[in-house]
């Protein structure tokens, strides 16, 4: 079945599609109501996200648009100390969508929910006519209990601060960019796509005094730390051998001239907290499903410029710019 401009319409077609695919994937009882609005319980102050997803191609090794729509933004609220509850999500569809994709897509995003314990419980879809946009694009909005007082900022890293990371960096960037060419040597990389909140209430609560937490998504590692150490008016010093890149990605880098460093990842985030606590994040990052590759990077220093050093492999030292322009348009 294709997707017909009457499907976003409003009318008769429109309910049939809310009815036989969203309400029927994302089931909940706010949802349910299906009221102008969801209302929601929600304690003390709240964190809120929203992100738009364009990622072509629509599926790759590892998650879908539908995966990223959810993981980003589940991430986005998870980085500001805060626990992610709720989630909205409007779809522009084009004209002529095989309606099976839309569902594919719209079941990669109910179990990427119920995995990361939200609920989606307002949407809304609009069709457009063919040509007007690329198959199908989402944005997500969500909302979540700030649950870290003080509360992690991009502007909170000190001198003296270690840096770690979740996991190996680029896999998600990889993909996309192997998937877009067919590029047959990268076949066994797959995006990184996962939940984070989980990781995070846990060094919340076992380790604590989180200064900085950030996902390196577009523009990658080397981007994010450049926003923090402009944030926070610090320097930042990462060892090169300490990143830990899987050997797939390094190997479909060295083909194509690119840097792990700035490649996009979609379910990793970098921590930031005093020296003292590293060792006690580093084992809680490594207990978490999704942070078993973990790694201390680096540390902050005090630095009269923002800048991010790169101690490199061969002993020497080289300053990391933020990425310039676009590497990949669409990549999430
Ligand atoms: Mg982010």
């Amino acid at each position: 079945m294709k997707i017909l401009l009457d499907s976003g319409s409003g009318g008769r077609a429109s309910q049939r599609l809310i009815a036989d695919v969203f309400l029927r994937h994302f089931d909940n009882g706010i949802l349910r109501r299906m009221d102008d609005a969801a209302v929601l319980d929600l304690q003390g102050p709240v964190a809120m996200s929203t992100d738009g997803y364009t990622v072509t191609p629509l599926f790759f090794p590892g998650g879908s648009i539908g995966t990223l729509a959810v993981h980003g933004t589940v991430n986005d609220v998870s980085m500001m100390g805060a626990r992610p509850r709720y989630l909205s999500c409007a779809f522009i569809l084009e004209e002529g969508l095989d309606s099976d994709v839309l569902e594919r897509v719209v079941a990669d995003m109910a179990r990427a929910a119920e995995k990361a314990g939200v609920a989606i419980v307002t949407g809304d879809t609009k069709v457009v006519p063919k040509g007007a946009c690329d198959a199908l694009f989402i944005t997500t909005a969500g909302v979540g209990e700030v649950i870290a007082d003080p509360a992690p900022s991009g502007s909170s890293a000190r001198p003296g601060d270690a840096v770690l990371v979740s996991g190996a960096m680029g896999d998600h960037g990889l993909t996309v960019m192997a998937r877009r060419d067919n590029l047959t040597f990268a076949a066994d990389v797959a995006s990184d796509s996962a939940p984070l909140n989980q990781m995070v209430e846990r060094l919340i609560a076992e380790v604590g005094d989180i200064h900085v937490l950030r996902d390196p998504t577009r523009g990658g590692l080397a981007t994010t730390l450049n926003e923090i150490a402009g944030q926070s008016g610090v320097g930042i010093v990462v060892e090169e051998s300490a990143v830990p890149v899987h050997e797939s990605v390094r190997a479909g880098c060295d083909v194509l001239g690119l840097d792990p460093l700035y490649l996009a990842n979609e379910g990793k985030l970098i921590c930031i907290l005093p020296r003292e606590k590293a060792e006690a994040a580093l084992s809680v990052m490594k207990s978490c499903e999704f942070g078993a590759e973990a790694a201390v990077i680096g540390e902050v220093t005090a630095s009269e410029r923002p800048r991010v050093e790169l101690r490199t492999f061969m002993g020497g030292s080289r300053l990391l710019s933020m990425l310039e322009g676009a590497q990949l348009p669409r990549i999430c």
